[in-house]
């Protein structure tokens, strides 16, 4: 429960639960999105520290 997102493949909303879009106007079939929310953030992050560690760098060249 939870655990996994779904996500239309037509329009992009995301659901818990249906199979088929939440939005009765579309009626895409949905798909299992894999990596947790929090697990993504997390990957971002690091380039984002990685990333300004790198611009600290070139501002002193
Ligand atoms: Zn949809």
């Amino acid at each position: 429960m939870g655990k996994y997102l779904r996500k239309c493949k037509v329009c992009g909303r995301y659901t818990m639960t249906k199979t088929t879009c939440p939005d009765p106007n579309c009626g895409g079939e949905t798909f299992i999105v894999k990596s947790p929310k929090f697990s993504i953030q997390d990957k971002y992050g690091k380039y984002r520290r990685k990333f300004k560690i790198e611009q600290e760098y070139l501002k002193d060249l």
